[in-house]
């Protein structure tokens, strides 16, 4: 593998990364979670530029500036909704992640910091989404590219515990 794929626990508004990754919503205009951590954490200007994006599809990503935190960049990707598994939400949430690295990589970014998309009020179910979140960062780090650390943010120490044991 080119890059390093580390999982942490804490709050991802805190990281000095190149990038930290917003599960968001498809207005782009905050929320609650993780978003809303994220949009109180950078400050006003984050809507601001938000707002000039014309919003974000499903499994979609996009980037902005950080603002006020240390992350320099914030990427801005939509999670599926978990409406039962046979909506396309599997490939939706690769997509998450696949687009995520590829927007990070094409900006030159070395260190993104993923949190555990849609498994929130999103209610994708965990251990499903953590393997699709490894394996699609495992098969990222296999091609060339900029991207040398790759950091999975987890909230929960049961997440933690989660991705820790689908890496050993
Ligand atoms: P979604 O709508 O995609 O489900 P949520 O924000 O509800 O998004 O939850 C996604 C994940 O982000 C959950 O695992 C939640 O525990 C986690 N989370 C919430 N706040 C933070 C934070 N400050 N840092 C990292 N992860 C967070």
């Amino acid at each position: 593998m080119d890059g390093k794929l580390q999982v942490l626990q804490g709050d991802i508004t805190k990281l000095d990364v190149d990038a930290i990754v917003n599960a968001a919503n498809t207005s782009l205009m905050g929320g609650g979670g993780v978003d809303g951590a994220i949009h109180r954490a950078a400050g006003l200007e984050l809507v601001a530029e938000c707002m000039t994006l014309n919003g974000c599809r499903t499994g979609e990503a996009k980037i902005t500036q950080g603002y006020r935190l240390k992350a320099r960049h914030v990427i801005h990707t939509v999670g599926p909704v978990w409406h039962g598994g046979g909506n396309g939400e599997p490939e939706l949430l690769r997509a998450c992640y696949q687009n995520s690295l590829a927007l990070a990589a094409k900006h030159g970014l070395q260190s993104i910091a993923f949190p555990c998309i849609s498994t929130g009020v999103y209610l994708f179910p965990a251990d499903q989404a953590a393997e699709i979140a490894v394996e699609a960062v495992k098969a990222f780090l296999q091609t060339p590219s900029a991207l040398k650390t790759v950091i999975v943010c987890c909230f929960s120490e049961a997440d933690r515990k989660r991705y820790e044991s689908l890496l050993c």
